[in-house]
Parts: structure tokens; sequence; C-alpha cells
């Protein structure tokens, strides 16, 4: 190792956690070479496939085994609330390790229909994966990719964000634990340009695969081909459209669901319902708009430490200036704060923010186009069916977006008519691991989960064997 390391703070208050080891380009080429040499041993790659399942099994016990310690280390890390990471990351996360494993003796290869030969459609794993995840989800994300590119076979190096890098770490000493042979999960932090950059750059990674920020996607797609090539899978945020039409079958669900949609994880997520759409009608906005800012409250944030505690502090100094900083530039605009816009508890050394709406916004405005990700919902009108969708497609973003009604036509109209690659019918983020997530245009080229998500991690092969 470099024996360089970075130091890492606590959101909550601002109190040092640990130093962790900044890995350089050096550090890169030996974990890309062990696993290189891992994968051709064939020690997991070839592995019978009932042995594999059973150490994904035991990773995900161990998982739960050490669910507190990976929720609180992921709150200090982060921010987030702690009983929000125990239920939805730490469980959430030991369960898709489950499902990735059950998955791994049902998928089964293709012959092809013809008489002339024996054509043979195999997948095979795709050897070296640099996964590069990022710090709103930190846990969870490192295992959509780390759970689904092992179940083929691959080797992997995961490089964790530097804002969030704890639970990472942890996961790959669980790993090991587990039965993961040696060099197969290799974890190494470090800076986005320094570590981040070697991994894109290295010419025996077979894809990248990725969550975080346009810049760096494009970044990686450039160094990708001035390298090998290799395929780099993204998925890289949203500007998710939640539009409420009047003919809403429950539309006190709707508000609730709507700030939800915006407020959970601090609205640090990528298909946070930052857009709510209402028809332009004065009485009804009033009406629901007071709904939903009465169910902000509920979004309070304070410490993250405290199990009643639904949110928490924004993941560091620096994203909580550039939060302000949109809200500011929005007012500027010309939109008007209906409620929040302050940041909580300077005190407390740590990094708190109120859920904040903002009405009065127009597509054209710079808040309603970026991405904010932080507890900011733009409040937008439409006139019209048409106008809603417009408006709900007028973004380079397509990630996901959300339509209220009780109208069964309506419903699939206007899931169709969404540039999106998730639509969501009467509440916010259905679905589960059989459903695949990712996004269109800008949001992305790839998705996780189900079936859909493995492709990224396999190659196909077309065998032909003549008949004599
Ligand atoms: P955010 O701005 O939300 O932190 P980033 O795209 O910067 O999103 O970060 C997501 C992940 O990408 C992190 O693991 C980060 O270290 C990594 N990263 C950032 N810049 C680069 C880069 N130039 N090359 C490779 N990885 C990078």
């Amino acid at each position: 190792m470099s024996g360089e390391v970075f130091a890492c703070y606590s959101p909550i208050d601002g109190e040092f956690l640990t130093n962790i080891d900044a890995c350089n380009e050096q550090d890169i080429h030996h974990a890309v070479l062990g696993a290189r040499r891992s994968f051709e041993s064939g020690v997991w790659s070839a592995m019978p496939l009932q042995e594999r399942k059973n150490v994904l099994f035991k990773l995900a016990d161990l998982i739960i085994e050490h669910e507190e310690e990976l929720a609180v280390l992921e709150t200090l890390d982060m921010g987030k609330p702690v009983s929000l990471c125990l239920e939805s990351d730490i469980r959430g996360g030991a369960h898709a390790i489950r499902w990735f494993a059950e998955c791994i003796d049902k998928l089964y290869d293709q012959m092809s229909p013809n008489h002339q030969g024996i054509g043979m459609i195999t997948r095979e794993p795709i050897g070296v994966v640099g996964a590069i995840t990022p710090w709103n989800f930190p846990f969870y994300m490192a295992i959509w990719k780390v759970g689904s590119a092992l179940a083929m076979g691959n080797s992997v190096v995961v490089k964790p964000s530097e804002r969030a890098s704890l639970t990472t770490i942890k996961l790959g000493e669980l790993a090991h634990k587990a039965g993961v042979p040696e060099g197969v999960l290799q974890i190494v932090p470090g800076y986005g340009r320094v570590a981040g950059a070697a991994l894109g750059r290295h010419s025996d990674v077979d894809c990248i695969s990725f969550t975080g920020s346009h810049t760096t996607s494009r970044e990686l797609m450039k160094y990708s081909s001035e390298t090998n090539g290799k395929p780099v899978h993204i998925e890289a945020g949203g500007k998710t459209a939640n539009i409420v039409f009047k003919d809403a079958l429950n539309l006190e669900e709707a508000a609730q669901v709507s700030a939800q949609a915006i407020f959970y994880n601090m609205g640090e997520v990528c298909f946070a319902g930052s857009r709510l759409l209402l028809p332009d009608d004065e009485d009804f906005i009033e009406t629901f708009l007071s709904k939903v800012k009465n169910y902000s409250e509920y979004w309070q944030p304070y410490n993250p430490l405290d199990m009643q505690s639904m949110a928490g502090a924004l993941v560091d100094a620096a994203h909580l200036q550039r939060v302000e900083n949109y809200v500011q530039g929005a007012l500027d605009q010309g939109a008007q704060l209906f409620t929040g816009g302050k940041i909580k508890h300077p005190d407390s050394g740590g990094y708190y923010y109120e859920p904040t709406i903002l009405t009065g916004v127009t597509p054209d405005m710079t808040i309603a186009q970026e991405e904010v990700f932080g507890p900011v919902l733009s409040v937008m009108t439409y006139q019209d069916e048409e106008d809603a969708i417009r408006i709900a497609n007028g973004t380079d973003y397509g990630l996901a977006s959300a339509i209220w009604t009780g109208d069964l036509n309506r419903a699939h109209r206007v899931s169709r008519a969404m540039k999106s690659g998730n639509v969501w019918v009467n509440c916010f983020h259905g679905g589960d691991m059989t459903m695949p997530f990712g996004g269109y245009k800008q949001s992305g080229n790839t998705r996780d989960k189900a079936f859909t998500g493995f492709e990224k991690y396999t190659q196909i092969k077309s065998t032909w064997i003549a008949l004599g």
C-alpha cells in the first residue's frame, strides 16, 4: 500500500472518525492484478454453482449478524438515520445478496433453433469488474454491484466514495470471512481523481460499473476510450417528476408520499421526487401543498443516531453549501419559499438542512433542471395532461417519474409517454429485486437488479458445432 491516508469526519457533528487508506495508481494496479489472477485461476469463476451460492448466502448471514455495527458505521459516516439504515440499507442489502445468490443456478443458457449444427449461446463472466460507488447509499449500491457481479463468477475491485467508505471496507472483510476467495473481491478506498481514475484507466479491467454524477460518468467514458475501450455502465442521477392529477384516488396519500419522495434520505437520492407537478388551480395547490408541508415536518432532521430520527445530516459541509446555493439561486430566479430554506442545528458541528419547498418554479430555472441532491422540493404547475408530460420529460435526466391518477387510461397513456426507466403509478419507488432499475437519457445506460442486472457482468459466447 502507498501508506497515504485521508481523514474521515462524521457529518453528524464534524468529529474525526478515522484515517482511511488512500490508494494510489500503484495500489490499484496491484488490486487489478490480484483480481485477474483470481479470476483466471477459476477459484471463484469455476467454483461449483451450489458452493458459490452458499458463500453468498453466508455473506448475507454475516451482514445480518453485523447489522447493528454496519448501520451505525453508515450513519456515522454519511449522516443518514440509523433506523432507516438498518432496515433498508443493511437488511435490504442482505436480502439483495440472497436474491442474487438464488439466481445463480436458475439462469439457463440457450440453444439456437436450427438443424444444420449445434448452436450454443452461453453466458460467461466478463472477468475483472471495476465498481465505482457513490456516497448516498454506500453499502446498498456496493451490494447491487458486488452481489450481481460475484454471482456471475467475476472478480471485483470496488472503489467506494471517499465521502463514505466505511461500510464498503467492512463488506470486504465480511466477504472474506464468508469464503469469497483471496483476490476475488477487493476494496480500494481513495480519491476519485486518483484511485477511481486509475481503475477507470486500467487496461486489465473488463468493465466499469459506476453510480455517481454526470461529470464523472463522462470522465470514465473518456478513460475507457483512451485505454482498452471497456464498457462503462452508468447510473448518473435523476430529476424525477412526481405528477399529481386532480383525479388521483387518494390525495391525502399522494401528499404524504410526495413529502417522503423528496425528503427521504435528506433528498440524497438519485430518484428523489424533486419536481412536484400540480394542476394550475389555486385552490387545489393550496390544499395539496398545505398537506405536503404538514407531512414535511415528519422529515425534520436531527441526530440520526436516535432510533426515532427520520432525517439526519447532509454528507459534508461542501454539500450543505451546494444545497444552500441551489435554493438561493432559485429564489434569485423568481421562485418563492413556501417552507424551510434554512440550516438547522448550526451549533452541532454537523450539516443539517430543513425540508424545503419552493413554489413558482418554472422549467427554465436551474433548480428545475439540475440535481440538487438535498431536501428541496420544486413545485411546478401544468395546464393539462400534455403540458404535464412535456414538463416531466423536459430535462436531460430520465431515471424515474411518478403519476397519481384514478383513471386507468390516463395511467397507461402517461406511463408510456414518460422518457424514464422507471414509472410509478399511485406510489413512489414501487418494486423490488425483480424489477430492473436504471435510466433513460443522461441518467444512464444500464439496469441494475432483476435478471437484466446480470447482463453487464457477462459475455455472450456463440459456439457452433458442425454436425458431421
Ligand atoms: P458526487 O459528486 O455525488 O460525489 P461523483 O461522481 O464525484 O459524485 O462520485 C461518485 C464516485 O465516483 C465516487 O466513488 C468518486 O470517488 C468517484 N469519482 C469521482 N471523480 C472521479 C474520476 N475523475 N474518476 C473516477 N472516479 C471518480
